[in-house]
């Protein structure tokens, strides 16, 4: 399943450079498929809307770092385990219960954000 940061976070910063598919952003940043990964052109988001890869979508949290699930990989295909959670001095990087992915699904996903 996806990584989700939730309100205990303290705005450290710290696990921002630790994710292989810079999927982590600060509150109130719009994020982009393009950033960090290989993607070009259009990318269809795991809802099926289809966007630009350079569309700077609206912040998914304003107060706290927030991770953007569709470019999560639970660090499959780059680390054992999650690096967010490795290094988050308060613990809040977890498991998000809405998002329970296979490891195939979240390999696939790293397929498609570095081609
Ligand atoms: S689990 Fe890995 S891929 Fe997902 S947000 Fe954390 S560091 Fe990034
Ligand atoms: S490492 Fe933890 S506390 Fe620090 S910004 Fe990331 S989620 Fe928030």
């Amino acid at each position: 399943m996806a990584i989700t940061i939730t309100d205990e976070c303290i705005n450290c910063g710290a696990c921002e450079p630790e994710c292989p598919n810079n999927a982590i952003y600060e509150g109130g940043v719009e994020w982009a498929i393009a950033d960090g990964t290989g993607v070009k052109g259009v990318y269809t988001l795991e809802d099926g809307k289809e966007v630009s890869v350079d569309e700077q979508l609206q912040p998914i949290e304003d107060d706290y770092y927030f991770i953007a699930p569709d470019k999560c990989t639970e660090c499959k295909g780059f680390h054992e385990e999650p690096q967010c959670a490795a290094v988050c001095p308060v613990d809040c990087c977890v498991p998000d219960p809405d998002r329970v992915e296979t490891e195939e699904q979240l390999l696939a996903r790293k397929e498609r954000l570095h081609v």
